[in-house]
């Protein structure tokens, strides 16, 4: 059994899949050109934003947008602790400096008391500047936007979407990847929708800073290509992507999105009586970049991963270390970077299988055998 089945989504796209890859070979377009401008324009209407910037990996659109808004040393950007570490990675390559922010237990996002404890803190030691909330959707579910928004606002601070995870989400009718003043995602294969290697996007609203994520992404270009007007990155989506990932949106939109959203609520409705499933709140909609449970402690964890791994069903541990203990962040004070849900979540989260091609009767072969080990 696979973790998330990317040989069954092919099997199932494989027709009109080989058919664009070989349409781009055919054109030699193999850098921008005319595929990379409808991958924006579908992307972009799909999501309901007025820009969307193709770009190369989900960890470049994040920088992207830092470097827009000129985040820099002595600037604080504030980061949930328990996410992927390039949604705090990024904070630190652009000199500033990443204030870790504990998160909800029930959601996995970021905790918007904890946020404001985190601003306050940071303002009365008078050290940096609060500049920027990233705000992560995890395993596919937006964060409560409305209330970060609220704090946001009242500190001056940008919110950056890192919807990476997030993307087909939706609060209410809108859409994830619209909840940022600048949105991003990323198109690793292994996320809600992937393209074969790595790939990302930011998304906005705002003329001026589509226009800088359009510049920095390609050498700091000017209006006229040889002219490079500011210091940039090379950042482009290959075209083959662009085209590979129109293929992925239709099927996302037609029917994946519903039917990884079917697997979710029968896994629920499986396991809600053995362990603590996934909460989505009234209004939220998750698109399942995970599908995760929070067992009793470590040491059942890993006698229910053991177990789990005889009978051939793959499981993961997103994230078994938060930000705030990341040898690479020893540098800072972890001190008053205090996240105990973070702490508490890293020894007791297991995500299970889940993709929309993951059949029924695999779904109950691992709900049974959680529900057997669990209830032991
Ligand atoms: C995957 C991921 C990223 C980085 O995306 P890449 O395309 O791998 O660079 C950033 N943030 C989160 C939350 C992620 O899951």
């Amino acid at each position: 059994m696979q973790f998330r089945d990317l040989k069954a989504q092919y099997s199932a796209l494989k027709g009109e899949m080989d058919k664009a890859i070989l349409d781009v070979v055919a054109s030699s377009a193999f850098v921008m050109g005319p595929k990379i401008k409808e991958m924006e324009t579908a992307f972009a209407d799909y999501v309901g934003v007025k820009h969307c910037v193709a770009c190369n990996s989900g960890t470049d659109a994040l920088l992207l947008a830092l470097k827009v808004w000129n985040v820099k040393a002595g600037d604080a950007v504030f980061v949930p602790s328990f996410t992927f570490f390039a949604s705090a990675e990024v904070v630190a390559m652009q000199g500033a400096t990443p204030v870790f922010v504990d998160v909800d237990k029930d959601t996995f996002n970021i905790n918007v008391n904890d946020l404001e404890d985190k601003i306050r803190q940071t303002l009365k030691a008078g050290k940096l500047t609060p500049r920027v909330v990233i705000a992560v959707d995890l395993f596919g579910l937006p964060a409560d936007f409305e209330a970060i928004r609220q704090v946001a606002g009242k500190y001056g601070l940008y919110v950056l979407e890192d919807g990476a995870q997030g993307f087909g989400g939706r609060i209410g009718n809108r859409k994830a990847c619209s909840f940022g003043d600048i949105s991003t995602t990323s198109f690793f294969p292994a996320k809600p929708v992937g393209c074969y290697g790595d790939g990302g996007a930011v998304f906005t609203d705002n003329d001026e800073w589509a226009a800088l994520v359009d510049s920095y992404h390609i050498h700091g270009k000017g209006s006229d290509r040889y002219d490079n007007v500011r210091i940039g990155m090379n950042s482009r989506l290959d075209s083959i992507q662009a085209a590979i990932l129109l293929v992925k949106l239709k099927a996302f939109a037609d029917h994946e999105l519903t039917d990884i959203n079917k697997v979710a609520a029968r896994y629920t409705e499986k396991l809600e009586e053995v362990a603590k499933t996934p909460v989505v709140p009234e209004g939220f909609c998750s698109s399942w970049a995970q599908y995760t449970l929070q067992v009793e402690n470590k040491t059942v964890r890993a006698g229910l991963q053991a177990a789990l791994k005889d009978l051939d069903i793959p499981t993961a541990i997103y994230y078994p270390i938060p930000m705030h203990r990341q040898t690479a962040f020893n540098y800072l004070d972890i001190n008053s970077n205090h996240c105990p849900v973070s702490d508490q979540l890293a020894d007791t989260v297991i995500s299970l299988p889940v993709h929309p091609y993951l059949s029924e009767s695999d779904q109950d072969r691992i709900c049974d055998a959680v529900s057997a080990f669990l209830k032991r």
